[in-house]
C-alpha cells in the first residue's frame, strides 16, 4: 500500500530536481527565454520515470509460465486469460488461467464452462481431477469421466453473495462450484441428487476425498447455497494451512 505512494513521491522529487537542472542549463545556454521553457523541460523529465514498474513483474510471468507450463504438460487444456477489473476491493486473480480439460485416465476430462481461475488452483483441481474424481468413477460406476460442470470460477463477490459477508474465494480465482459430472455412457451425475445407490456412494466418496485436496468443501447439507452444488476451494482459513471446512 505504501510502496506506489513511495515510488511516486520519488519520482516527484527526481521530476522537480530534473526539471531544476534543466531550468539552469535552459538559463545557462539561451539567456533570452523566460517563463513558457522550464514546464516543457519538465515533462520530459519524467519520460525515464516510467519503466521502473514493469520490472517486479517480470518474476510473476515466469511463475505463470512455469505453473501453466506444467498443467499443460500433464495434458490440460489451459491458457493464460486475462481477469476482468476488479469491481470491489479484493478482488483479483493472481496469474489466472482458463482451464478448459483435465487429462485422467488417459482420456480428457472436459471442463466446459471453461472456468478462469488462479493457476494455483486448476493445479490442485486438475490433481484431484486425475488422482480422486476419475479414478473413483471408472471403480464404482465403470465408466470413464468425460465432463465436471464447474461454474465459471471466478467471480467478484462476498460469500454466499451476502452484503457486508466476507470476499469470496471465488473474487480470487481459488474456487470452482461443482454441478455435475458427465461419463461416457452419457450418465450425468447431479451433485444435488444421484441416481441409485452406486452414484450416491461414488459423489460421497468424491466429497469426502475432496477434503484432502482443498481447504474448504462445501455441498448439500451444508447450507441453502450449496443445495445443487459442490464448493471447493484452497483459501487458507486463519494462520493454520492445515485446516480445513468440510461439510
Ligand atoms: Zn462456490
Amino acid at each position: 500500500m505504501t510502496a506506489p505512494s513511495t515510488q511516486r513521491a520519488r519520482c516527484l522529487a527526481l521530476a522537480l530536481a530534473l526539471g531544476a537542472t534543466a531550468s539552469l542549463r535552459a538559463m545557462a545556454d539561451e539567456p533570452p527565454l523566460p517563463p513558457p521553457r522550464p514546464p516543457e523541460f519538465g515533462a520530459p523529465a519524467k519520460a525515464p520515470e516510467a519503466p521502473p514498474p514493469p520490472a517486479p513483474a517480470a518474476p510473476k510471468e515466469d511463475t505463470a509460465s512455469t505453473c501453466l507450463g506444467k498443467l499443460i504438460a500433464d495434458g490440460a487444456g489451459a491458457e493464460a486469460a486475462t481477469a476482468p477489473p476488479a469491481s470491489a476491493e479484493g478482488c483479483g486473480i493472481d496469474t489466472p488461467i482458463r482451464l478448459s480439460s483435465i487429462m485422467a485416465d488417459g482420456g480428457a476430462v472436459s471442463l466446459p464452462d471453461r472456468p478462469l481461475v488462479a493457476c494455483e488452483f486448476a493445479a490442485v483441481l486438475a490433481d484431484y481431477v486425475r488422482l480422486v474424481v476419475a479414478p473413483l468413477g471408472q471403480a464404482t460406476l465403470h465408466a470413464k469421466v468425460t465432463a465436471i460442470e464447474t461454474g465459471p470460477g471466478y467471480d467478484c463477490r462476498t460469500q454466499d453473495r451476502i452484503a457486508g459477508a466476507k470476499i469470496s474465494a471465488h473474487a480470487k480465482g481459488l474456487a470452482v462450484d461443482f454441478m455435475a459430472i458427465t461419463l461416457a455412457d452419457k450418465r450425468r451425475i447431479l451433485v444435488e441428487r444421484q441416481t441409485g445407490a452406486d452414484e450416491a456412494s461414488y459423489f460421497r466418496a468424491i466429497r469426502t476425498a475432496a477434503c484432502g485436496w482443498f481447504t474448504t468443501v462445501l455441498g448439500p447439507g451444508a447450507d441453502a447455497f450449496h443445495a445443487n452444488n459442490m464448493h471447493l476451494d484452497i483459501e487458507q482459513h486463519g494462520s493454520s494451512a492445515s485446516y480445513r471446512i468440510c461439510q
